[in-house]
């Protein structure tokens, strides 16, 4: 297959372009390096079948005929997204309907990066793909949460009235190597103010709690639901349930960290839950995860060591 993959320079979509690559398929990564970097994609500057397009994908584009298109084009943590709130409104709105065209256009198949932040701060618990979410449309986080929920309202209309073989992945919080070590994200700060032993910034009372995905487990789950008949939406996530406590103690212990807890405000409309219901993913993929938090933890822990000894060697230059 010839494959377009939007937001390939970011943390997910430099993983699938890996993936794809592995399976023997040619790869064109789209990207603006609003959140992404080069160094994600740096391994595969000699690889033949990877080819790079610097581009805002809300500014229509052709690269020329492709049979999938994977939409991973976002900010995705809390402060990026914050920080880029209009940025990010655009690229859930225009920017996927551009991605859509050019699967209408060649036929392609498309696959969606949505998120279990479609479920707000959700009354159902866990949550299963049924359950419509308790979103607040107007809060700080409403520029991400309401540009995936729109998002998810066009793929389906494209479905619908323009017959493309669209699929919607529900991501719960995924971590893993190429997570961008300051983008605030929990599992990136717990690693690297560990590492540095400096206090982990634990948000509120930290009794809030996250099902979280090791990246490998996601990127399989998403490879397999391109390749279903499924239209609605799938979660994929890890249901193992941990509260932020909990995973301030699994890092402090893999690290082997002697780092204390600091305790700061909870951001405004922090969800106080999250736990995916992967029945669905199980039944129609085949699919669950493999990988305990704890192993994603000591695999990842090489990737930050890498970034905190380079981030020292800057410093000291
Ligand atoms: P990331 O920030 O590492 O990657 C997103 C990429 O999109 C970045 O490289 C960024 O530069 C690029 N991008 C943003 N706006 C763009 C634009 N207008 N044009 C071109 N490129 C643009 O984040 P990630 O964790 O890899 O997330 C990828 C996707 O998965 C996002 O859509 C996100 O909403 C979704 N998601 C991720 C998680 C998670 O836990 N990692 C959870 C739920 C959903
Ligand atoms: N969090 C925290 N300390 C941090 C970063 C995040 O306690 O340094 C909390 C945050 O308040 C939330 C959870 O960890 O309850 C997950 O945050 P993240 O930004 O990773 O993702 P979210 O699920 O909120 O999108």
């Amino acid at each position: 297959m010839h494959v377009l993959i939007t937001g390939a320079a970011g943390f997910l979509g430099s993983h699938l372009s890996d993936r794809l690559l592995s399976e023997g398929h040619t790869v064109i990564g789209v990207d603006n390096f609003s959140t992404g970097n080069a160094g994600n994609l740096a391994h595969l500057s000699n690889e033949s079948r990877f080819r790079f397009e610097e581009w805002d994908i809300c500014k229509p584009f052709d690269l020329g005929p492709v049979d999938y298109v994977f939409n991973f084009a976002s900010p995705a943590s809390p402060p990026g997204y914050l920080k880029l709130g209009i940025e990010t409104l655009r690229v859930g709105s225009i920017g996927v309907e551009n991605a859509l065209e050019v699967a209408s256009r060649y036929n392609a198949g498309f696959l969606h990066a949505s998120t279990s932040e479609c479920y707000g701060d959700p009354l159902q618990h866990p949550q299963s793909e049924s359950y419509w979410g308790n979103v607040n449309p107007v809060g700080p986080r409403s520029v991400y949460d309401e540009s995936k929920r729109y998002a998810e309202a066009l793929v389906m209309a494209y479905h619908r009235y323009r017959g493309v073989n669209t699929h919607m992945v529900r991501i719960f919080n995924t971590y893993g190597p190429r997570l961008h070590p300051d983008d605030g994200r929990v599992i990136s700060n717990f690693l690297m103010q560990a590492l540095r032993g400096e206090p982990l910034t634990v948000y509120g009372d930290g009794g809030q709690t996250r099902s979280f995905c090791y990246v490998d487990d996601l990127i399989d789950g998403i490879v397999r639901l391109s390749r279903s008949n499924e239209a609605l939406p799938v979660n994929i996530g890890n249901p193992n349930e941990f509260t932020i406590l909990e995973c301030a103690q699994a890092v402090l212990e893999v690290t082997g960290s002697k780092s204390e807890l600091r305790f700061e405000p909870l951001p405004t409309d922090d969800p106080t839950r999250r736990k995916p219901d992967i029945t669905k993913a199980q039944t129609i993929l085949g699919w669950e995860p493999k990988i305990s938090l704890r192993e994603g933890l000591e695999k990842s822990l090489g990737f930050f060591k890498n970034k905190l000894s380079s981030s020292t060697a800057a410093v000291n230059h």
